[in-house]
């Protein structure tokens, strides 16, 4: 999708910190970081909202979710502890209407979220 920055990430037509991607995912350094560690995990394909899955895309969560666990590990976070956040709308938050993961971790956490 043309307007979608995400997909402009995924297709290299907009410049991000990647860190990681494989045939079906790409993680990035968040642009505005909410903690030491923000990082974002996105499918390629474009999904606007976790409202958007079906069952045909349990793999393709889990591979997100299991992309997430491995980065925090290289990022030095896993053991401390930290977050994996999917916001869906906009009273969750959701800006870009992109799927991404947030991956935050490297400071202490409050709950519940604001
Ligand atoms: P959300 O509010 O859950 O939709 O999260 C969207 C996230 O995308 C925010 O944390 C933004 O800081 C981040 N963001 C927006 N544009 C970019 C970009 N071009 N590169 C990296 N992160 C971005």
């Amino acid at each position: 999708m043309d307007d979608c920055i995400f997909c402009r990430i995924v297709s290299g037509d907009l410049e991000s910190d990647l860190i990681y991607e494989d045939d079906d995912l790409v993680a990035f350094r968040d642009l505005n970081p909410q903690a030491p560690t923000h990082v974002l995990l996105i499918p390629r394909r474009h999904v606007s909202t976790v409202n958007d899955l079906g069952y045909a895309d349990a793999e393709l969560i889990g591979r997100l979710v299991l992309a997430g666990q491995r980065l925090a590990s290289e990022e030095g976070i896993a053991e401390e502890g930290y977050r994996l956040v999917l916001n869906c709308n906009r009273e969750a938050g959701q800006s870009v209407f992109h799927l991404h993961l947030h991956l935050l971790g490297g400071r202490r956490m409050k709950w519940p979220p604001g």
